[in-house]
């Protein structure tokens, strides 16, 4: 049992403070232990102190002992730009919080006012994204097969390991094509939407299948909720025909698309 480094002889008590966070909480004191990972999961900071390394040059000893390990735990600002002070142990890496001060820490995390905390929230983005974006499940192969790959044409899409086939978010085969929207027609299209029973990797909704532009016969399915796109491996090839139509509009799609079957694929992670 972990005791309060306040109190003496008061034990912690696992307290639930967001979604995915458990913490131990003192029901004497109100302080609050976080272990390592847990401040960062809490706040959507990449760190769990977003400045440690220069402002562990200013801590000292607090007096308070950490209640995972029992050494003697630092006392330092949680921020540069705030009065907030915590208590950290260098050996555990965890951090204590007193009471009331994760309301503060709350507040700190939301206003975003100095520039360490803003890139802090930047890469842990960048990194919540990523890993998101690890393992979609594909429509067609009901496997996390879907991977994130960046062509050189600056377009992002998720590709099947499995059954080739390609997933475009909302707005990517628009960036891809050069169109203005992901549909060259939506509008003529939206009547040849049938409702299928393909599973959205991103939105969980059921996909529809649809015709892409009105004088092809390419079928796509799409998400009407979120927007993104699927096109099985066969189909991508029809792209062509329909760039070829529409005269500028789809070239940097096919090119993107020929690059990546020809010169295999650039996995992003
Ligand atoms: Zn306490
Ligand atoms: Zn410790
Ligand atoms: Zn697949
Ligand atoms: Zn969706």
């Amino acid at each position: 049992m972990k005791k309060c480094p306040n109190c003496s002889d008061c034990d912690l008590v696992a307290q639930k403070i967001s979604a995915n966070v458990e913490v131990d909480a003192c029901p004497k004191c109100g302080g609050v232990w976080f272990e390592k990972g847990e401040v960062g999961d809490f706040t959507n900071f990449a760190k769990d102190i977003p400045d440690i390394a220069r402002l562990a040059k200013e801590a000292k000893l607090s007096g308070k002992n950490c209640p995972e390990c029992g050494l003697g735990m630092k006392e330092m600002k949680y921020t540069g730009s705030s009065e907030l002070m915590i208590d950290y142990c260098e050996s555990c890496n965890g951090v204590w919080f007193d009471g009331g001060e994760v309301g503060e820490l709350k507040a700190i995390s939301e206003k975003l006012e100095d520039v360490k905390l803003r890139i802090s929230r930047e890469v842990w983005n960048l990194r919540f994204n990523l890993h998101k974006r690890s393992a979609l499940t594909c429509p067609k192969c009901l496997a996390k097969t879907l991977h994130t790959f960046n062509t050189s044409e600056g377009v992002t899409v998720d590709l099947c390991d499995k059954c080739r086939g390609m997933w475009m978010d909302k707005g990517e085969t628009a960036r891809a094509a050069e169109l203005e929207t992901d549909f060259p027609d939506y509008r003529a299209v939206a009547g040849s939407a049938v409702l299928t029973n393909f599973i959205c990797p991103c939105c969980g909704s059921r996909l529809h299948n649809m015709k892409y532009a009105p004088q092809s016969d390419l079928k796509i399915e799409y998400c009407q909720k979120c927007g993104g796109m699927f096109l099985d491996a066969g189909e991508i090839s029809k792209i062509e025909t329909i760039s070829a139509n529409s005269e500028g509009a789809g070239k940097k799609l096919v090119r993107c698309l020929k690059q990546m079957h020809d010169e295999g694929y650039v996995k992003l992670n």
